[in-house]
């Protein structure tokens, strides 16, 4: 089969296309094999690209964690699926046993494993995943829109929905929109009905964000964001901020939180490493929370409302599996507005 493949850590010219690669059997009789219709990336694959320290690759590494397609093949135990049926797919493998997963938080699973990281990923003809990863979509949602839902979706979800815990009356403030999980963010709490803030270092990505109901937009380059954010709620801060540019944002998003604030962080694209003037943090009795990923209970509640239209992941662009290295240089550009889809079986 086909896929989009890594031999080793580095830059973007280790991607390499290959046509000779083995289709993945069936391991358990609880997977599923996957034709992939279009698949999507995420700046994970960036990182896993670049080299993800204590993650392994073996040689040949078929890189990509989202994926839309239909059922090939299912093992003998599994029930809720059948070939032909068109689905999405988790990209977070979890073993649901173990403590965590039974208390319903599987990105805490003990053998949490995420495609395209730690195991086979989704830039390829086809892919095996356990049955419980792949939910049922129906005609009405393409591939290329389902296959840019489910990662970005899932981790934002977690983080405004059941991390931060917006309500109507918040007002949140996303970091750096543009990106898979601050689209999502956004488009998450204005269906919770709160009021949004993002931030850009490009207007045109602001305009854009404010057709798709941004309530406040603030210039990172030529604005202080921080300072912004207090002349414009009267000194009183936004409720919930949701970072995923770390180094670069940190200070200012903590300097843009009010009393009882809550951040959500759930990565660091400019760099990992931050500093926190604690007597801010417990004087304004702040609330700083990590989040990753998503339960199999969030990713029902999403799918839920991919199939309804009321989720739909803006789309930057959209490569043919051939010009994945194209695909991947778009995200690298940080030019994008929404997600950089990758196209696999003819449409
Ligand atoms: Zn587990």
């Amino acid at each position: 089969m086909r896929a989009l493949t890594i031999d080793t850590h580095g830059q973007l010219d280790q991607l390499a296309f290959r046509d000779d690669v083995a289709v993945p059997e069936i391991a358990s009789p609880d997977d599923v094999r996957i034709r992939v219709h279009a698949a999507a990336l995420n700046h994970l694959d960036l990182w896993v690209v670049r080299g993800v320290p204590g993650v392994r690759i073996a040689p040949g590494w078929i890189l990509g964690s989202d994926c839309a397609g239909v059922v090939d093949a299912v093992g003998s135990g599994v029930t809720s699926l059948r070939p032909g049926d068109r689905v999405v797919v988790n990209p977070g493998v979890s073993d649901r046993t173990c403590e965590y997963c039974r208390s319903g938080d599987n990105p805490l699973c003990l053998r949490y494993a995420i495609l395209g990281e730690h195991r086979p990923g989704t830039l390829a003809d086809y892919v095996v995943v356990p049955a419980a990863n792949a939910l049922p979509i129906p005609s009405t949602v393409s591939f290329p829109v389902a296959a840019a839902f489910p990662l970005a979706t899932l981790t934002a979800w977690r983080m405004v929905v059941s991390r931060a815990n917006v309500r109507p009356d918040d007002q949140v403030l996303i970091r750096g929109i543009g990106g898979g999980v601050a689209l999502a963010a956004l488009q998450i709490s204005k269906h919770i009905g709160a009021r949004v803030w993002v931030t850009s270092g490009s207007d045109a990505k602001l305009a854009r964000a404010r057709v798709l109901g941004a309530d406040e937009t603030i210039n990172h380059s030529t604005q202080d964001v921080a300072r912004e954010v207090r002349a414009r709620t009267g000194k009183r801060g936004v409720d919930v901020v949701i970072d995923s540019v770390g180094e670069a944002t940190w200070t200012s998003s903590l300097g843009s939180l009010g009393k009882r604030g809550r951040l959500v962080t759930c990565g660091g694209t400019s760099g990992p490493l931050v500093q926190t003037d604690i007597r801010r943090l417990f004087w304004n009795q702040w609330t700083i929370m990590g989040s990753t990923m998503g339960s199999d209970a969030e990713f029902d509640a999403i799918v839920a409302e991919l199939r309804e239209g009321r989720l739909q992941p803006p789309i930057d662009s959209a490569f043919p599996l051939e010009q994945g290295r194209k695909a991947f240089e778009r995200l690298q550009s940080g030019e994008q507005f929404g997600k950089v889809v990758v196209t696999v079986a003819d449409p």
